[in-house]
């Protein structure tokens, strides 16, 4: 079922959601070589306190799942595409590194995710990020109040294609705000006109997941990473976005 928010709650959200980028940037900033991603994962926590939020990963059990989500931050190397559980992993240059973060302010949850190049990473990997990126903003841009939520796969399918890039199918964007996940889901990929009607006061993450070679992952042992079934690399950016009469609304820039 779609709930939508309401003023009092999108205020919350919109707070929470600028403190939420405003963490992001600065875990970028810390995302180097020679740091392991665990420690990345304690700057997350640190962070987080300081904003006066909670980390909305952090024990979360996704549906069907036995594990409880073990960290706060996901951090995901390479051809890692989502999920990956900070570790004593040593990031290093070269590294393509997705930070997806969930927080959960005054009790409303918001998500997003950016992709980084750890140095200098060939020119293939510039280019899938670019593009994943791209893709974001045009699906952002097709998500104005009466369109679908097929438009807004549409428009980032037409980028992966554009780009000859794997679309990952198996995993998709998702309502967001009273939970960590909530309907509609929003797949990269998808039909203009169809799928479920975007009005105003929904609130939608919407994370591209793109990849050098093909669309199949693999689920790891530890329950929670994906990885491209081909070994090949992954890009993913996400925002949560709030549906307005007057056109789509980033909630989570810093
Ligand atoms: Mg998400």
């Amino acid at each position: 079922m779609i709930k939508l928010k309401t003023k009092s709650d999108i205020a919350k959200l919109r707070e929470g959601g600028k403190r939420l980028g405003e963490i992001l940037k600065i875990l970028a900033t810390k995302t180097k070589p020679g740091v392991t991603t665990a420690e990345l994962d304690d700057y997350a926590r640190e962070l987080i306190k300081q904003n006066g939020a909670e980390a909305s990963f952090l024990n979360y059990r996704p549906a069907g799942s036995r594990l409880a989500y073990p960290t706060a931050l996901c951090v995901s190397i390479n051809d890692e595409i989502v999920h990956g559980i900070p570790s004593k992993r040593v990031i290093k240059t070269g590294d393509l590194v997705s930070l997806d973060l969930g927080l959960k302010y005054e009790g409303l949850f918001t998500d997003a995710a950016l992709t980084l190049a750890v140095g200098k990473v060939d020119t293939e990997a510039e280019r899938l990020m670019g593009a994943t990126r791209e893709a974001l903003t045009l699906a952002i841009k097709a998500a104005v109040a009466g369109a679908m939520t097929g438009d807004v796969g549409a428009a980032a399918q037409a980028v992966a294609e554009r780009n000859k890039l794997g679309i990952v199918r198996d995993l998709a964007g998702h309502g967001v705000g009273y939970a960590v996940h909530e309907d509609p889901l929003v797949p990269n990929f998808g039909r203009a006109g169809e799928g479920e009607k975007l009005v105003p006061n929904l609130v939608i993450a919407i994370e591209p997941m793109f990849t050098l070679g093909r669309e199949e992952t693999k689920l790891l042992s530890d329950g929670f990473t994906f990885v491209t079934a081909d070994g090949s690399l992954s890009a993913h950016f996400e925002h949560t976005v709030l549906i307005t009469k007057d056109g789509p609304e980033i909630l989570t820039l810093a």
